[in-house]
């Protein structure tokens, strides 16, 4: 996992977003840290035999400086690459451009629509991906795998907080699983005091993410933060 620097994300308003507290709006920070990171990743997957190469920027790839999106492909190239995006970013276009540039093997498009039920995905979490956008994708999947395009997509779900009820989070995982090709369940944390609480995860719930989720993130992983240059 290939951890960059970005801008803040342009949508910027999801109620529960913990990013701004990475990105920053210096572009000379954000491209020799992104060197540097990129650096470390070329030297270790050399090193190991690497397959699969996830590359996140806590907000949407397109929005990584062109600096940092030209010095992906020796990571990407031949191998299975992950990418986050907003879905706005997501087209057939866009697709096929990238795999022109980075010539994965399998190009995999993790994307956070949170939860199935638009009234709370728009009006309680601010997502400002409608319902019509997971249509779209849905169908765009379709259209590129007829073409025999090496792309899948990832869906994020939410569990674990306030306003959120564990029937929508199964009924979630339910729906995107049969449009998608997975899904990642992703425990919420709270990062300020303005976001939501987080609630309990009943036993019932978290064995039926276990059981149906493709990956149950608990959030438990050491967090991740930007090391200065010795
Ligand atoms: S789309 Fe993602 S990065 Fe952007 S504000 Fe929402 S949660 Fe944060």
């Amino acid at each position: 996992m290939v951890i960059l620097k970005s801008y803040p994300c342009s949508w910027g308003r999801c109620i529960f977003c913990p990013f701004s507290l990475e990105q920053s709006t210096d572009i000379k920070d954000i491209i020799e840290t992104n060197r540097r990171v990129i650096d470390d990743a070329l030297r270790e997957v050399r090193r190991e035999d690497v397959e699969r190469v996830a590359v996140f920027n806590g907000s949407s790839f397109h929005e990584l400086p062109l600096d940092t999106v030209l010095r992906l492909p020796p990571l990407a190239e031949g191998r299975v690459f992950e990418v986050e995006e907003r879905s706005e970013y997501v087209s057939k276009e866009s697709l096929k451009y990238l795999l022109r540039l980075m010539k994965p093997k399998e190009l995999v498009v993790r994307v956070g629509f949170e939860v199935w039920d638009e009234g709370i995905r728009e009006g309680y979490l601010r997502k400002g991906m409608p319902n019509s956008e997971v249509v779209r994708l849905a169908k765009l999947r379709k259209e590129v795998r007829g073409e025999g395009l090496p792309v899948k997509f990832i869906i994020y779900v939410l569990f674990g907080m306030e306003g959120l009820p564990e029937s929508k989070v199964v009924e979630s995982v339910t729906k995107f699983k049969e449009l998608f090709d997975g899904v990642i369940a992703i425990k919420y944390r709270k990062y300020l005091p303005n976001h939501p609480n987080e609630a309990p995860v009943s036993k019932e719930l978290a064995q039926y993410l276990e059981r149906s989720a493709d990956l149950v993130d608990w959030g438990e992983e050491e967090e991740w933060v930007f090391e200065k240059p010795s």
